[in-house]
């Protein structure tokens, strides 16, 4: 890892590796089959808690590990555990997601309610924006907040909520002042018991996730349930991306690191007109291909973090290429990984086959592919 070191400093290169000397430990735990998706993802997040690798998605005063939380410590952690299990990578990144919008723009007493017990792993986060008619276009949400004396009443629906049912508190995102679209949008902290807040769906997807459908139906919360000033709901909630999403990146990074070393193993053991398929030119072209397009994906995602924890420019336009070209990178990587284990990479219960399934969210959630790109292009012709 010692090429990558531009980006990082010794504390994140003792930090790499000991979550891969704590994957190690844990493996067959991680790779377990899931039979309840819900119960193994409070497990997980208890797992994660206990080893202190949560305490990286808060900052210190609330009992973390930095000041500052740091774009490069996530995307090594998920770099790592995403290698291991997709579902432990998406239990730590929801416990980013659901408390980075509290670091970002909490007041301390929301800081000091919320934040210590996510990053214990004693509590689960989640962050509701999506909904049935609103996904990529965010700022043309339904869900309404009205204000009634000292209290928000939110009446709506968001589905694709990840850690609908588990999570402990939900970053919501509702529209306080509707005529003004994106800029009447305010974020708001909702606990798991406030009355009104109803878990219509648990949704199954194609690779083991918590998540689900949740209706608000005149759900009451207190005012300082506000986060962030009424109206700046979408700079919460693009605030927290524009980090997060280079996050993504890396945890493709991990599944595409996994899916290669599997590759090169079963090149190597599996044998054909007489010799092991990695003595084939045509399977080492497909190794070096894979190989190449890990190392780039990976510097894209090193790059962009480094470009937030530096402050040295927005990271908005890095962080949107890194997603971009590390999902897009790890879903053809993991595709030729399965090609080179050929029907067995088909079978139920194979690594193969369960990558194959993981990695297409990926290029979906916190920002399609193509919506990564829009940002892109809207960066550069604002800078032409
Ligand atoms: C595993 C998983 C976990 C998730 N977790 C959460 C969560 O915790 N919280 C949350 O709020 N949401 C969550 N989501 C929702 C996710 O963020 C949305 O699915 C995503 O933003 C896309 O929205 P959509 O599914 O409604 O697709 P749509 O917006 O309907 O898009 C459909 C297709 O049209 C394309 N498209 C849309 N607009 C354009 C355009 N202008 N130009 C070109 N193409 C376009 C899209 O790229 C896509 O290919 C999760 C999703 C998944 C799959």
């Amino acid at each position: 890892m010692k090429s990558m070191a531009p980006f990082f400093d010794q504390d994140h290169l003792a930090l790499r590796a000991h979550v891969r000397a704590w994957v190690q430990a844990n493996w067959d735990s991680l790779n377990g089959r899931v039979s309840d998706v819900e119960e193994e993802a409070r497990r997980l997040v208890r797992l994660l808690g206990q080893s202190e690798i949560l305490a990286y998605v808060i900052p210190k005063r609330f009992g973390g590990q930095r000041e500052k939380v740091q774009a490069r410590d996530i995307c090594i952690l998920r770099e790592e555990l995403g290698r291991a299990s997709a579902l432990t990578d998406a239990m730590f990144a929801m416990q980013a997601l659901g408390s980075y919008p509290i670091t970002l723009y909490g007041t301390e007493e929301q800081q000091k309610r919320y934040l210590p017990p996510i990053g214990k792993g004693v509590a689960i986060a989640a962050f509701a924006l999506t909904e049935p008619d609103a996904g990529s276009d965010v700022s043309s949400l339904q869900t309404r907040a009205v204000r009634r004396g000292k209290e928000y009443y939110l009446t709506g629906v968001k589905r694709f909520i990840s850690n609908a049912g588990i999570a402990d508190s939900y970053v919501v995102f509702a529209s306080t002042e509707p005529e003004k679209k994106g800029k009447g949008i305010s974020a708001f902290v909702v606990e798991a018991d406030d009355p009104g807040l109803i878990i219509r769906e648990k949704t199954q997807l194609i690779s083991p996730h918590s998540i689900g459908v949740i209706e608000f139906e005149e759900c009451v919360v207190p005012e300082n349930s506000l986060l962030g000033n009424q109206g700046e709901g979408l700079k919460v909630a693009l605030g927290t991306l524009d980090v997060l999403r280079c996050t993504v990146g890396a945890a493709a990074v991990g599944f595409a690191q996994r899916a290669l070393e599997e590759a090169i193993r079963y090149s190597q053991d599996r044998r054909q007109f007489g010799q092991a398929l990695a003595e084939f030119e045509g399977i080492q072209f497909k190794l070096a291909d894979m190989a190449t397009e890990l190392e780039a994906a990976r510097l894209l995602v090193y790059q962009a973090a480094w470009t937030h924890d530096s402050g040295s420019e927005d990271p908005k336009q890095k962080s949107s290429m890194a997603k971009l070209f590390a999902t897009e990178a790890a879903q053809r990587i993991i595709d030729q990984a399965l090609q080179i284990h050929g029907g067995a990479g088909l079978v139920v219960g194979n690594i193969m086959e369960r990558l194959y399934r993981d990695i297409r969210a990926l290029r979906i959630y916190e920002g399609t592919s193509e919506i990564q790109k829009l940002v892109i292009a809207r960066e550069l012709l604002k800078k032409a």
